[in-house]
């Protein structure tokens, strides 16, 4: 695969840190963890979707668009991405917030949605869940079709095959800075929402075949119909990317114990696993998914998953800032 062949637009100057977790790791006195710091690649605030955004803006600069249009949860890491790139472009940008908690949506909350506002977000549309997102999407780009203007449709996440390169390319990186580190990684853990994250890696990972297992940990979704979105995602990137490989169903492997009530939704692991991180590592997780991602892995390590000495990787997907829309939560119960 050569992703040279993909127009990209560059946010990010450097690869992520890549880290060891030694106090984490010997706290939980498990397996060696280590770390991939894409909540500091570049754009406001990082996280992953910048990756993503650099295949889609290119596109969407090629086709002439002066609007970013896209859709994401009230308090969504995407949107505020999404967002800041197109300021970086000067494009305009429109946003459909989907309420999948009924009354979720504050015009005065803090975290991303405050960054929406504070980034100029031309339109903001709030729908409630269940409505049909991308129809949603495309009434607004009719709008401006009415004034002359020409819109760019994003999906949920970034979460198309180009979108889903960005994580291929992920899966590059970190196999070109192990092999500079001369680090043998084991097994790699990665939050699995709209899933351009985990299939992109699936997908990367298999083509180099890296054998290293990954696992994606549920935000949302049960396993099975979770599974089945990131293998067909997982084929549709590779198809795009020109590899003449699919993916086994063997290698997607989602665990779905750590949604708790719902997307977006506290529980007492992803509190647990924000505090641990932030007091052993200095480390800010986020309560919507690297949280209960975090969880997952640290559940997986006291069930004896993972042998003494073997190195497990958690991809940071970013999300920081909307611990600032979660105070009391975060807060909760802490000792100290
Ligand atoms: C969107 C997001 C994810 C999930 O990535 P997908 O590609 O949608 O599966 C994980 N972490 C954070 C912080 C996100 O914003």
């Amino acid at each position: 695969m050569q992703l040279a062949r993909f127009a990209r637009r560059r946010y990010t100057p450097f690869w992520t840190p890549l880290e060891p977790l030694p106090n984490l790791s010997a706290a939980l006195a498990g397996p060696e963890l280590w770390i991939k710091r894409d909540d500091m690649l570049g754009l406001a605030s990082g996280g992953n979707k910048t990756r993503k955004l650099e295949f889609l803006v290119a596109e969407a600069l090629a086709q002439g668009a002066d609007t970013l249009i896209t859709v994401g949860a009230v308090q969504s890491n995407h949107c505020r991405l999404t967002l800041a790139a197109a300021r970086r472009e000067g494009l305009q940008c429109q946003l459909v917030l989907e309420e999948r908690v009924a009354g979720s949506y504050r015009e005065d909350a803090s975290g991303n949605n405050l960054l929406f506002r504070l980034m100029g977000v031309e339109r903001i549309e709030v729908v409630p869940a269940g409505t049909d997102l991308a129809a949603a999407m495309q009434r607004l780009a009719d709008d401006l079709g009415e004034q002359g203007r020409r819109a760019y449709l994003i999906p949920g996440g970034g979460s198309n095959a180009l979108g889903a390169l960005g994580y291929v390319a992920c899966a590059d990186e970190l196999l070109a800075q192990t092999f500079d580190l001369g680090l043998r990684l084991d097994h790699v853990v990665v939050a699995s929402g709209s899933g351009g994250t985990h299939a992109g890696l699936v997908a990367g990972l298999h083509a180099a075949q890296a054998g290293l297992p990954i696992t994606g940990v549920s935000v949302r979704a049960e396993q099975a119909p979770q599974e089945a979105k990131i293998l067909a995602l997982a084929d549709e990137v590779l198809a795009l990317a020109g590899a003449e490989v699919g993916v086994p169903a063997a290698a997607v492997m989602v665990e779905d114990a750590h949604v708790g009530p719902g997307y977006s939704l506290p529980t007492d692991a992803m509190v647990e696993a924000i505090q641990l991180f932030a007091r052993y590592e200095g480390i800010l997780l986020d309560p919507v998914y690297t949280g209960k991602t975090a969880a997952g892995l640290i559940a997986l390590v006291r069930s004896g998953r993972f042998a003494a000495g073997e190195r497990v990787l958690l991809v940071h997907t970013g999300g920081s800032p909307a611990l600032y829309a979660y105070q009391d939560v975060v807060l909760q119960d802490l000792q100290g």
